[in-house]
């Protein structure tokens, strides 16, 4: 039985490729680059198993386009994530997009472990002094790499395509504890500024992007 360590699971997304996706974020990241969104991804968490991961998306799965992998970072669990493609894989025609903050070159070995499981990954670490104008990537030095058929189907426009000028991102709440996650690729700063619009009108807010601006 594989354990697998998970930050959360949502459907549908929009703003993390094409159509409607399932969006699995793995919790841990060894990379931790400066400016990171998710800097609560990157704690080791709770373990569950690849089994109970893959029965909870069941009913998104049967109406998913794609999957979106992220974190977190996916490739620090290389062995679950591995075992948790190959079984949705078996389950679903959807595409399957994952992210990484290690940079291409590392993975090149690695991904050829992964024998057709992946369609398309991002790449790289996020570097806040880099520009922001790719689509689906949160810096330009982040490289999307198509690497089946349908990858490059699905995702190959998207190598060059520019970040849309009016951008959006997936809101979810958690009923049980109330809190807000964001899926998407915000601008620099965007988390801080709706932070102090949101505690200007008397609202606590706690935001999990890191505030390290200096590089
Ligand atoms: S951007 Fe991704 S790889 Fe970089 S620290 Fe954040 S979760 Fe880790």
């Amino acid at each position: 039985m594989t354990e697998i360590s998970i930050s959360r699971m949502h459907f549908p997304v929009t703003a993390l490729g094409p159509g409607q996706r399932l969006a699995i974020w793995l919790q841990g990241c060894s990379i931790r680059c400066q400016g990171c969104v998710s800097m609560d991804t990157w704690a080791a968490g709770p373990m569950t198993t690849v089994d109970n991961l893959v029965r909870a998306a069941m009913p998104a799965l049967q109406a998913a386009d794609g999957v979106t992998v992220s974190g977190g970072e996916p490739f620090d669990q290389a062995d679950a994530l591995r075992v948790l493609l190959s079984r949705l894989r078996a389950v679903t025609a959807a595409d399957i997009l994952v992210y990484s903050g290690y940079p291409l070159e590392h993975l090149k070995g690695l991904l050829k472990t992964f024998d057709g499981l992946i369609d398309c990954v991002i790449a790289d670490p996020y570097d806040q002094r880099s520009a922001q104008t790719l689509s689906l990537r949160g810096s330009d030095n982040q490289r999307l790499v198509c690497l089946t058929p349908l990858g490059r189907d699905r995702l190959g426009p998207y190598t060059e395509k520019p970040m849309p000028a009016q951008r959006s991102l997936d809101m979810m709440m958690d009923d049980m504890t109330g809190e807000v996650f964001f899926a998407g690729i915000p601008r620099p700063g965007d988390f801080h500024r709706l932070a102090a619009l949101l505690e200007a009108q008397g609202h606590g807010v706690t935001v999990t992007a890191d505030r390290r601006l200096d590089v």
